[in-house]
């Protein structure tokens, strides 16, 4: 690997915790903490830069020059792929879920910002069918997908799988030990296998999916094989990229508040999940937490364009 290549992979991220002030945690006797993995990159952010980790060290080693993955036209994931394969001298290709995009791209890419940021990283960007993207597992889909583009080192949807894993282990530190309780945002429940895994025996490790369904249990078990963890299912806001009124009012009145930006998609219901906790006396006087900022905040724009044509309330930014 060259010296480029090495140079961005191997530094050593260990994202500052950040004390949150706010009237109710000092009325509850609460610490609450947010560890600023957004803060990584602002392209490869919070835990897309974990799960890329390993699995680019895995593509150079196997002498792969192309990764190829998938995701939908607003996904994290996508632009991570994209920025941190230009920076390695990677190519980079993202299937993308909604061959609709692709009948008039260029205006398409102009009112998407992912998929903007994601091509002029130089991202080959391939639309598909809901149906086809459903594929996206199958083995004869993939061998199509290597007759049309060459070989290629494949990333799962979301990045999610035992390298992965590795790299999410990588998030706690030695000095998180302190605290009562891990929270973070789940999406395929990637990210919380390797802080479960890391987390000390006397952690507990709070999940907060970002959408609806029971599956996530099962992809834990998965990885994992300790107990001490627990997700909490009833903030999703109707489902992936769903929202209430509400949840945008507290991500604003969150930013005016402390100065730290959370995303719609996963971080701020996540933290409106753990405040709405904090309220109902879920947590001991005393504890200790520390919350994951998993990063996402690349995706504020093209929710906000969303909100626009609704005319509705935006996502303010600092
Ligand atoms: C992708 C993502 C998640 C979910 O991570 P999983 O490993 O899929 O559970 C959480 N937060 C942010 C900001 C993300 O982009």
């Amino acid at each position: 690997m060259s010296a480029k290549e090495n140079s961005f992979l191997n530094q050593d991220f260990k994202s500052r915790n950040q004390e949150i002030i706010l009237p109710i945690l000092k009325e509850k006797q609460i610490s609450l903490f947010i560890k600023r993995e957004d803060l990584i990159h602002p392209f490869v952010s919070g835990n897309k830069f974990r799960k890329l980790k390993y699995n680019l060290f895995e593509a150079v080693s196997q002498k792969k020059n192309t990764l190829l993955t998938f995701g939908g036209a607003y996904s994290n994931h996508i632009v991570a792929t994209a920025v941190v394969s230009k920076l390695m001298g990677l190519n980079s290709i993202g299937i993308i879920r909604g061959e609709e995009l692709a009948s008039d791209l260029k205006k398409n890419l102009k009112n998407n910002a992912t998929l903007k940021k994601a091509d002029q990283n130089g991202m080959t960007l391939e639309f598909v069918s809901r149906e086809q993207y459903r594929e996206k597992t199958d083995k004869d889909f993939i061998k199509k997908l290597k007759e049309k583009f060459g070989d290629f080192y494949l990333v799962p949807e979301g990045g999610t799988n035992d390298l992965a894993i590795k790299g999410c282990e990588e998030i706690l530190t030695k000095e998180d030990a302190e605290f009562n309780y891990i929270c973070a945002a789940m999406g395929t429940g990637g990210t919380i296998s390797g802080i479960i895994n890391s987390a000390c025996k006397h952690q507990n490790v709070l999940g907060f999916p970002a959408l609806k369904g029971n599956f996530l249990v099962d992809e834990i078990n998965r990885f994992t094989k300790k107990n001490n963890w627990k997700l909490i299912t009833n903030y999703h806001f109707g489902g992936y990229a769903k929202y209430k009124r509400e949840l945008i009012g507290f991500i604003n009145d969150f930013i005016e508040a402390t100065q730290i930006p959370l995303d719609p998609i996963y971080t701020g219901k996540m933290m409106f999940g753990v405040i709405d906790l904090i309220k109902q006396d879920y947590f001991a006087k005393g504890t200790k937490i520390l919350v994951i900022h998993t990063g996402g905040l690349q995706g504020i724009e093209g929710f906000n364009a969303k909100l626009k044509q609704k005319n509705e309330e935006i996502i303010k930014s600092l």
